[in-house]
């Protein structure tokens, strides 16, 4: 039998996130012929699925093989017209990615950053539009490099006040967090397979309204032809017209997580993501990791926590590898500085336990296990 090496570890990476045992299993059944029908009943019931994970209930959704960056990609290529500037408001790196992706395709982007740890603030984004003007923005529901959660609502308004279209990049938070796209107004909500959602990595997931559409149609020719929206259209619409080979086995364990996320409810999905996020961050305060992002937006899908004195990121995160938990290390500024940790999709309160223990095994404290359980019951 096939066995990675590592597959016994518990992943509290960032993403991938652990993929339960029954969406597993989806993906070891047969491959049948991507345009049957039998496969497009099950994209169909994906894309509904999708429709109320992220609260998007008048949104067309394209559903194709790729990462979360091109998720990204295909979201700015086909609402940014020729001539038009970007606007990207960005909490670390991952919002920054758009910047570079608008600018590998000579998209001139106007540049917003938060100050590391915080969120770009709804006067800041106010002000960058009265001064730039802007008809798309980019958002990053959370970043998952700072772990910073950004205030959805008072950000989207405003793009909204100054008539721009609004591309939330959702790929930590789809499948843990509300995202309200309707209600909101957000016109593309992008995200993929492997954090929230709890799928293996390579599907692509886009959540578009009517106006974004719309805009794709007005602009004549886009610099894609695989993430053109207006090749997948007939193809999403019916899934048995071809247009490129749907990602068969991908879409069983999409259909199964959706199931599932549905099944637990969103609302009580939310409320157990976070409570373990509240927990893993009670038990690591007490073995003295207190987290790097400001405090008023703490994301509840992950925890980017500072190291105590001495501890050293290499050995630390080697040290809890061979307790099997892998944690991911910070990237840019803090790299060296700080751990993350994610807690979303499949993780349960035990695995935030396993986590705890594994720290605890590795710094020589205790008492998280304990703390946590005080928050989470
Ligand atoms: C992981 C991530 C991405 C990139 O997704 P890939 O699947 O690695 O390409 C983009 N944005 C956010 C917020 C992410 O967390």
């Amino acid at each position: 039998m096939f066995k990675p090496e590592g597959a016994e570890s518990l992943l509290m990476i960032p993403g991938p996130t652990p993929v339960a045992a029954e969406i597993l299993a989806a993906l070891s059944e047969p491959t049948i012929a991507h345009t049957s029908a039998g496969l497009a009943a099950i994209i169909a019931r994906c894309q509904a699925g999708i429709r109320s994970v992220a609260g998007g209930e008048r949104a067309e959704i394209f559903l194709f093989a790729g990462s979360g960056t091109l998720a990204q990609e295909a979201a700015i290529v086909n609402l940014v017209a020729p001539g038009e500037r970007l606007l990207v408001a960005s909490n670390g790196f991952f919002g920054d990615r758009f910047r570079q992706i608008a600018e590998a395709h000579n998209i001139p982007v106007d540049h917003l950053t938060a100050n590391l740890g915080e969120s770009v603030s709804p006067d800041a984004l106010d002000e960058q539009l009265r001064l730039s003007g802007g008809t798309t923005v980019t958002l990053t529901h959370v970043d998952t490099a700072t772990g910073v959660a950004a205030p959805l609502p008072e950000l989207v308004a405003v793009a909204k006040h100054h008539g721009a279209l609004v591309i939330l990049d959702a790929v930590c938070s789809l499948g843990g967090m509300s995202v309200d796209m309707d209600a909101l107004g957000v016109d593309v909500v992008l995200s993929g397979a492997q954090k929230a959602l709890g799928v293996p990595p390579g599907l692509v997931i886009l959540a578009v309204s009517k106006a974004a559409l719309n805009r794709r149609r007005s602009i004549e020719r886009v610099p894609t032809y695989y993430a053109d929206l207006a090749n997948w259209e007939t193809s999403m619409r019916d899934p048995k017209q071809y247009f490129s080979t749907h990602a068969v086995n991908l879409f069983y364990a999409l259909d199964v997580a959706l199931r599932r996320i549905l099944d637990e409810g969103l609302k009580a999905r939310v409320a157990r993501h976070l409570a373990m996020a509240e927990g893993f961050r009670a038990g690591m305060a007490v073995l003295g990791f207190v987290p790097l992002t400001e405090r008023t937006v703490l994301a509840p899908t992950l925890s980017v926590l500072a190291y105590p004195e001495g501890v050293e990121d290499g050995e630390f995160r080697d040290a809890l590898a061979a307790n099997g938990v892998i944690a991911a290390g910070c990237l840019g500024r803090w790299k060296g500085r700080g751990v993350r940790f994610g807690h979303m999709g499949n993780t349960t309160t035990r695995d935030i336990e396993t986590g705890l223990r594994a720290v605890a095994d590795a710094v020589g404290g205790d008492g998280g296990v304990e703390a946590a359980r005080a928050v989470m019951g």
